[in-house]
């Protein structure tokens, strides 16, 4: 399965952020949209990514600069992103070698989509489930 056909039943909306917005404020933004990552943007370009465990890491160490932080100040910026075009299983093994649990999908580099380890999982559920029927159907002679 390609990750085109799962941003098409999800969708290719991506929640974004700008480096210089206050951490309360991107805090307020992901459970606001109760998601685990924010893309920060500047311009045309994607400048990092900012996920919960960024947050959890600068409170354990700080609470009160967390509270005064910018997102560019916790953001990773070397990101990782995947193509459209790629498929679920180099997504897995991508998501698992790296120990993230977002994925910016990027298409003629603009930013189209967004893949969770919970995008990843109910995917990889629906494909073994169909799988299933299929060969339920072939041992039993049905028609699907
Ligand atoms: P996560 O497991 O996605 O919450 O992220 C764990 C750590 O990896 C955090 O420091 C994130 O900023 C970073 N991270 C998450 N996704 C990406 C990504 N696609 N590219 C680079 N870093 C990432």
């Amino acid at each position: 399965m390609k990750i085109r056909e799962i941003l098409r039943v999800k969708g290719a909306g991506v929640v974004t952020i700008a480096p210089d917005t206050p951490i309360p404020e991107a805090m307020r933004e992901l459970v606001r949209h109760n998601i685990g990552a924010l893309v920060v943007v500047e311009g045309d370009g994607i400048a990092g990514i900012i996920t919960e465990r960024d947050l959890l890491r600068a409170g354990a160490e700080d609470l009160s600069r967390l509270a005064a932080a910018r997102v560019a100040d916790l953001m990773t910026t070397a990101v990782v992103t995947a193509s459209a075009d790629a498929e679920l299983r180099s997504i897995m093994d991508t998501m698992t070698e790296r120990r993230i649990r977002h994925l910016p999908i990027v298409e003629d580099d603009k930013l189209c989509g967004m893949i969770s380890i919970g995008d990843v999982i109910n995917a990889a559920r629906q494909s073994s489930e169909a799988e299933n029927e299929y060969l339920h159907a072939y041992i039993a002679g049905t028609p699907l």
